[in-house]
C-alpha cells in the first residue's frame, strides 16, 4: 500500500451507509498500486440525511470522484450536472466523476453484468430469463438484459410483489419492453419457471456472508444441464444457490467478476487508466481466502 501522500495526491472514495463490509477500498487501492498512480481511495460513511452536505464538502475538497452505494444511488442524481444514458435509464448512479466542480454520474454495475454474461451471449439472447430481486442491482441487471440480450420474457420474482410491479411499469415505459411476468417469492410453479429459463439471476442478498446456508427456496430439481445461474452475491464466492445449481448440471457464475469489472470501469472513469483485471482478480481471491 502506498505510504506517501502530499498536496497533489488525488482522493477518490465511496459514500454510503452502512459501508462496513465493502471491498471497494481494497480493490481500488490495489488498482492504484498496480498502475503506480498518485491516488488514494477512502470510504466515507454518509447517512441519508447528510448527503447534501457530503456532496458540497467533497466538491470543496476537490475529491476527484466517488462510488455511491445504498442509500444514495438514486438521491445523488439531483446533485449531478450530467447523468450517462445508462445511469439515467437504470435510475441509479454508482459512480460520480468530479471534473473541477462539474459532477457526472454513471452506472458501472451495467458493465459488470455485461462482462459476466457476454461469454454466454448466444445462449442467452432471445431466451426466457428469471430475475429474483427488485432493488438497485436488479435494475442494472434488467437494463443490461433488455439492452444487450433482447429476452423473450423476463420472470421477475420479488419478496414484495408491488416492487416487482413497479419495475415492470418503469422499464415498460423507459425501454418499451413489457414482456415481464411478476411474481412473489415463492410462486407455486417456481420449479417450472426455473427449469424453463435459460438464465436465472439472484439479485438479492440471500446467501450472503454470514448467512452462507440460505437460499431463496429448497431448489430440489430446479435446474437443468447447461442452464446459466448468476448470483450477484460475491461473498462467499460460490453461494449455496450456485453449489446446488452446479450439482444439477447448470453453469454457475458468482458475483466477483461483476464486482471487479464495475470497479475497473469506475477506476477508468476517474483516472483514464485501464486496470489489469487478472492481477486484480488474483489479489482479491487471495484477500478473500485469508
Ligand atoms: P437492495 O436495493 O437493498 O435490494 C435488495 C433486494 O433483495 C430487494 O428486492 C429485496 O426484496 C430482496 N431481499 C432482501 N432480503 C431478502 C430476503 N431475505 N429474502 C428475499 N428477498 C430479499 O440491494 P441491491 O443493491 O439490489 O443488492 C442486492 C444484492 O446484490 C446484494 O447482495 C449486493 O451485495 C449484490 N450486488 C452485487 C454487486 C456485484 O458487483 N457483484 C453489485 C451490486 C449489488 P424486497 O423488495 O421485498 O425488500
Amino acid at each position: 500500500m502506498k505510504d506517501s501522500f502530499h498536496i497533489n495526491t488525488k482522493v477518490i472514495g465511496l459514500i454510503g451507509h452502512p459501508i462496513k463490509h465493502t471491498y471497494s477500498p481494497f480493490i481500488h487501492n490495489i488498482a492504484i498500486e498496480l498502475k503506480k498512480l498518485d491516488y488514494i481511495y477512502l470510504p466515507f460513511d454518509v447517512p441519508a440525511a447528510s448527503l447534501h452536505n457530503a456532496v458540497e464538502g467533497m466538491n470543496a475538497l476537490g475529491i476527484k470522484g466517488y462510488n455511491v452505494t445504498i442509500p444514495h444511488k438514486e438521491s445523488i442524481i439531483q446533485y449531478l450536472n450530467n447523468v450517462s444514458e445508462e445511469a439515467s435509464t437504470v435510475g441509479s448512479v454508482n459512480t460520480v466523476l468530479n471534473d473541477h466542480g462539474k459532477l457526472s454520474g454513471y452506472n458501472t454495475d451495467v458493465h459488470g453484468v455485461l462482462e459476466t454474461l457476454n461469454p454466454y451471449k448466444d445462449e442467452i439472447t432471445g431466451s426466457q430469463i428469471c430475475v429474483i430481486g427488485a432493488g438497485g442491482a436488479a435494475r442494472a441487471v434488467i437494463y443490461t438484459l433488455i439492452r444487450h440480450f433482447k429476452p423473450q420474457k423476463i420472470y421477475l420474482i420479488n419478496r414484495t410483489e408491488g416492487r416487482a410491479d413497479s419495475l415492470k411499469t418503469y422499464f415498460s415505459a423507459k425501454m418499451k419492453f413489457d414482456a415481464f411476468i411478476t411474481r412473489e417469492l415463492f410462486p407455486p410453479d417456481l420449479v417450472e419457471v426455473f427449469r424453463d429459463s435459460k438464465l436465472i439471476i439472484n439479485a438479492t442478498p440471500v446467501g450472503m456472508f454470514p448467512e452462507n446456508d440460505d437460499t431463496i427456496s429448497t431448489l430440489e430439481d430446479s435446474f437443468i444441464k447447461n442452464q446459466i445461474v448468476f448470483d450477484l452475491v460475491y461473498n462467499p464466492t460460490k453461494t449455496k444457490l450456485l453449489q446446488i445449481a452446479e450439482q444439477q448440471g447448470a453453469i454457475a457464475l458468482g458475483g466477483l467478476k461483476m464486482l471487479i469489472h464495475q470497479a475497473a470501469k469506475a477506476f477508468e472513469i476517474w483516472t483514464g487508466e485501464q486496470v489489469p483485471i487478472e492481477e486484480l482478480e488474483r489479489s482479491l481471491q487471495l484477500y478473500l481466502s485469508d
